[in-house]
Order: C-alpha cells, then sequence, then structure tokens
C-alpha cells in the first residue's frame, strides 16, 4: 500500500474578473468575522461585511490595484483596494492598525469553507438575521483586542 502525500492546501483568492490575485503563506485558511454596522451594509451592498484579518507580511498580491483612501474618527485613514476594471473592493489596512490586512471573505476562491467566529455590531444587523448561540458578538465594536483574540490573530 502507497501512502498518499499530504497535499499542500493553497489559501489564495482574488477578484471577480480575475486580475487581482493574492496568496496567503499558511495552510488552514483564516476565521472570520462579520461587522452588521450600516456603512457596511452599504458598501457590500448585502446584509453584513464578512473579512478576516491577517499579518501583512504573510499576504501576496499581483495585479493593479485602485486605492481608495477613507478618513475615520480620531483621524484613522482606512486604505481600500480595489480592482480598477470590476470594482471589486479585495482588502485594505488601516493607519491604526498597522502590519494587518483585512481580507473581504467572500473572494477567497474557497469562500464556502470559511467559518465565520465573531459579529460586531449587532445593533443594526437585518432583523432576520439570527445569530446562532455561543457566537461571540458585540452590539457595537468589539471592546480593545478582545477581536483579534477571537480570530486567534
Ligand atoms: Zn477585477
Ligand atoms: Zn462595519
Amino acid at each position: 500500500m502507497t501512502e498518499t502525500p499530504p497535499s499542500l492546501e493553497v489559501v489564495a483568492g482574488g477578484c471577480r474578473c480575475g486580475s487581482v490575485r493574492y496568496t496567503l503563506s499558511r495552510n488552514t485558511l483564516p476565521l472570520t468575522y462579520a461587522c452588521h454596522c450600516l456603512d457596511c451594509q452599504t458598501w457590500t451592498g448585502g446584509a453584513f461585511s464578512q473579512q478576516c484579518l491577517v499579518p501583512e507580511d504573510s499576504f501576496a498580491v499581483t495585479g493593479d490595484l485602485a486605492l481608495f483612501e477613507l478618513p475615520g474618527s480620531k483621524g484613522k485613514i482606512s486604505y481600500q483596494r480595489i480592482c480598477p476594471t470590476c470594482h471589486t473592493r479585495v482588502f485594505n489596512t488601516n493607519s491604526a492598525r498597522p502590519g494587518v490586512v483585512a481580507i473581504r471573505a467572500g473572494t477567497f476562491d474557497r469562500s464556502h469553507e470559511l467559518d465565520c467566529v465573531a459579529h460586531i455590531w449587532t445593533a443594526r444587523k437585518q432583523a432576520w438575521l439570527v445569530i446562532p448561540e455561543g457566537i461571540p458578538s458585540w452590539t457595537g465594536a468589539a471592546p480593545g483586542n478582545e477581536l483579534l483574540r477571537v480570530l486567534a490573530m
């Protein structure tokens, strides 16, 4: 009997048209969280946004990117990276969280395998959406580093 070597899972993703592609130097999919705030609903055009946070040095991207800078509270700036062709919002960084990349969960090739382990801004969630019991959730932003802890980041 021959043993099958373990296959290396590739964690990769990209935009809708395929001109932006990224890879993560890790073997497992990162944990994700959902944000139900109105900004995220408006921006995604959906019920919530879902993303993961990964160290910037584990993330490699190819293809042209458009940059959209969004000033936030306390002088923070969110740097949103978008495919200039199909306008998929792929990932962002934030001056308040240097060295961390937030990747939009729906851009992962294996998005159907992702786990969503936390919910924030549930005060603004759509009424039909019921969060499973036992999943960490906050009515607003998660306090301190709670979100990073839950995400094992
Ligand atoms: Zn594209
Ligand atoms: Zn949000």
